[in-house]
């Protein structure tokens, strides 16, 4: 199979059938493709709509899940689902264009891209969005190295086993690139895309999105970085604080033994400030390393794989 187009909703049955329309028209003949719909729990007719899409179209494979889990979990489900050689992922709100797909198939299959990244460059979206989503990028591709500006288009195709690698988990479909990277899978590239504004329902993602998408800047730079071995970052900081805060201490007892010997009067170490600064250092260089250490464990055992219950399949 050429082409799997993986689609996350939650509560669009305005514009699933045109979508589903859309994308067939695009693809006919040309392709042998599955279209993935990931229900993501949605409260309306989504789920409805989706089964009698089904029954018209034999391309159409379903996932329902119990709950709303996430754009991320959505996406992760139809990976595992997907069979075809190259994956397309689009948002169901017809704000990404199904006329892109060939060319990304194209830049997949015929240039040996692993990942190709939809970029809005014009975009229909709220100022403050593309305001803050400005900075996000700028930091990101600083952070990660790849160089891409929009790193959290729903419009993006991968390479099969690239999909097939990564664990889109918490609400990392942000940044799959660096995932995918992470992963191992280094030509990453994009293409402009073009983009709608919205035209049924509105968007799903709150005001919390601009705090969530900082704090998942934040941990895509740390895990970066550090994510698989927790114990070089904490461990440094860890060791260089214990034996300041011990050689600190050390000197202020020897001090004050030597002292003692001679017969000079000296204060005592317990009515020195010092003292107990090395102390603090040394009781916080010892919870950093643990730190460190319980990360490693941690690493060594993590998976958040199959924990999303799934409802119903078609
Ligand atoms: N979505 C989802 N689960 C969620 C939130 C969103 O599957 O919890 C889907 C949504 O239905 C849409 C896509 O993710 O297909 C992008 O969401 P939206 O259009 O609301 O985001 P925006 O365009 O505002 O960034
Ligand atoms: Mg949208």
């Amino acid at each position: 199979m050429d082409l799997s187009i993986v689609i996350p909703l939650y509560n669009e049955e305005e514009s699933l059938p045109e979508l589903i329309t859309w994308i067939k028209q695009v693809l006919n003949d040309k392709y042998t493709y599955e279209i993935i719909m990931v229900d993501d729990g949605s409260s309306d007719k989504s789920w409805n709509v989706i089964s009698n899409l089904a029954k018209q179209n034999n391309e159409i494979k379903a996932i329902r899940f119990q709950r709303n889990y996430g754009k991320s979990a959505a996406l992760f489900k139809g990976f595992e689902k997907a069979q075809g050689n190259v994956i397309i992922t689009m948002d169901a709100d017809l704000q990404d264009s199904p006329e892109e797909i060939p060319e990304l198939y194209r830049l997949i299959t015929k240039e040996d891209y692993d990942v190709i990244s939809g970029w809005k460059k014009k975009r229909y979206d709220p100022f403050i969005k593309r305001f803050t989503s400005k900075f996000y990028n700028w930091t990101a591709r600083r952070v990660t190295k790849i160089h891409l500006h929009d790193f959290n288009c729903g419009l993006k195709a991968y390479k099969k086993q690239v999909i097939k690698s990564i664990e889109v988990y918490g609400e990392m479909h942000r940044y799959i690139p660096v995932l995918a990277k992470r992963a191992g899978f280094k030509k990453i590239g994009e293409k402009v895309v073009q983009h709608q504004e919205r035209k049924y329902g509105v968007t799903k993602f709150g005001l919390e999105r601009f705090i969530n998408g900082f704090l998942d800047l934040m941990s895509i730079t740390f895990m970066t970085k550090f994510g698989r071995r927790p114990m070089h970052f904490f461990g440094v900081f860890g060791t260089l604080m214990f034996f300041i805060g011990g050689s600190v201490a050390i000197w202020l007892l020897s001090e004050k033994i030597y002292y003692s010997v001679k017969n000079i009067a000296i204060r005592d170490v317990t009515s020195q400030p010092l003292f107990y600064l090395a102390l603090v250092a040394i009781i916080i260089g010892v919870q950093l390393f643990l730190a460190g250490f319980l990360g490693e464990l941690i690493t060594r055992n993590s998976t958040d794989r199959n924990k999303y219950l799934v409802r119903e399949e078609i």
